[in-house]
This record gives C-alpha cells, structure tokens and sequence, in this order.
C-alpha cells in the first residue's frame, strides 16, 4: 500500500494499493508497481520504505524514473567497516574512515586503493573489506554497489522532521486490519476477493479523509477539486479490478464454448 505523505500536504491519500500471495517478496512488489506508481503520481521524487524493498534491479528502476529510495532500514547483516562510494562529475570517490580515494575503471569493475601507511596505523584492518595488495588496499565495486550504497546513505540527506515519515503508513494499515476476525484474520479467502477488499477499504479509507478535510474546509472551489482528484483514483482502481475481471470472464466464455461443441469428449 502506497500513500502520500508530504508535510507540506493538508491532505494525504492512498494511490496504489497491490494484493499479493504473502509468500511474496517485498522487493518484487514494488519492482511490478514502481512504473505504475510513477505514471499515477509523475511529481513522485521519494519513496520511503522499509528494509525489506531493496534489489539490484528495483535500485535501476529508481534512477531510470528519477526517485529518490529512502529506506528507514537495512535487511541482513551491517558491515563494520562502511565504505562510501560518492559519484562526483562521472568519477566515483570512495571514502573509509580514515581514507578518501578516487577510484579506477578495470574490465568488470570499479577499484579504489587506499594507502597501506595509513592502513597499517588504522584499528578497523581487521574488518575492512578493502583487499591487501602487493603496494596499497583495493576496493572493488560495481555500479549496482554503488546505487545500493547511495541508497543506504539517502535518508541521511534529509531534514530530520522528513526522516520518519513512513510510519503514518502502519496507523493506515491499522485501519485496514480493524475488520479482521478474533484470530487476526481476513473473513474472506482469496485472492480476488481480498483485492476487492483492500480496494474498497483503500477507497473508503480516501473518501474518509477527503470528507474530515472538507468539513473543517468547507471551500466549494477546493471540494471541486478534491472531488475530481477522488473521482480520478476512484476510476484507476475500478480500471484495474476490471483488467483482472476481464480474464476471468474470457476464462469463463471459453470454458462454456468448450462444453457447447457437439459430442464433446476428452480422449486419452
Ligand atoms: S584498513 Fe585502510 S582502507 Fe580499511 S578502514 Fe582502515 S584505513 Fe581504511
């Protein structure tokens, strides 16, 4: 589930909602909706998750669309020498504790080496990933590296206050599961029928808010225009249950013309 959360923004609201088998990776979600996400809200400029949305291919598609993946945590291990790798005039810089180096191109990869004076002084030697080379200590490190290391490095460049946006979006996942059964769970099983759910909830959950803002906003010019914008994602969403509704249909017509040809029977 996606929603907005400018500060600046008197009103939030949900723009994308995606129903998965929960078997699923995050990062494979958001790698299927991030285009879709884009083309709903083009002034999309941050994203900010969790740890569990991180993937080489899903760090491409953030450059290639222009936005800024802000992750509020790390999935697996910390490392205990962090190594920097900025991108400075097409020339990469990569910065240890002690060091700051340009970097060179080999066949495959990118290399830094640091000073192995300043190394044999430094108490990290042990846990540094840089390689021990005959003259200096070699980092080496790919474009994907170096996209995955900018993107742990992002929620840094932010203000303070704009660091701890993400968690408005577990008070709206609260609204979500407030209908749930005794045991925690959904009362319906499916995954259709839980699409329609969670659209609905997400369309109520909208119309919700648009109704709170309006009744301490009581503006017709802004009403009109809140309207539209709820009208256009009221659409949206209905366009994309009809797509999935369109293949069970076709599903359906074609099983029904199977059973009306003449002496239909399956033979082995
Ligand atoms: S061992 Fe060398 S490269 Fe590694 S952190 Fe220390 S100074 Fe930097």
């Amino acid at each position: 589930m996606t929603e907005t959360a400018n500060p600046e923004n008197e009103l939030n609201l949900l723009t994308d909602i995606a129903v998965k088998p929960n078997n699923t990776d995050d990062s494979d979600i958001i790698n299927e909706r991030i285009e879709t996400l884009k083309e709903k809200t083009p002034d999309l400029k941050e994203l900010h998750t969790d740890g569990g949305y991180e993937s080489e291919d899903n760090n491409q598609k953030f450059e290639k669309l222009k936005i800024t993946h802000i992750q509020t945590a790390v999935r697996g291990r910390k490392n205990k020498v962090e190594m920097k790798i900025e991108e400075i005039e097409g020339e990469y810089k990569v910065s240890c504790p002690l060091q700051k180096v340009k970097s060179e191109k080999t066949r495959s990869r990118y290399k830094a080496c640091f000073d192995k004076k300043i190394c044999a002084g430094c108490s990290l030697t042990g846990d540094c990933p840089a390689l021990i080379q005959k003259r200096y200590r070699a980092y080496y490190f790919t474009r994907e590296q170096y996209l995955a290391n900018k993107r742990k490095r992002n929620i840094n460049t932010l203000p303070h206050k704009r660091r701890k946006l993400r968690p408005n979006v577990e008070a709206t996942i609260k609204e979500f599961v407030k209908p749930f059964n005794h045991k925690g769970k959904l009362c319906i099983r499916g995954q259709f029928k839980t699409m329609m759910y969670a659209c609905s909830m997400g369309i109520s959950i909208n119309f919700g808010r648009i109704h709170r803002y309006l009744a301490v906003n009581p503006n017709l010019c802004g009403l009109l225009g809140l309207m539209k914008a709820g009208n256009s994602l009221f659409f949206k969403n209905l366009l994309q249950i009809g797509q999935k509704l369109r293949n069970i249909f076709r599903f359906g017509f074609f099983m029904v013309k199977i059973h009306q040809l003449p002496n239909f029977e399956i033979k082995y």
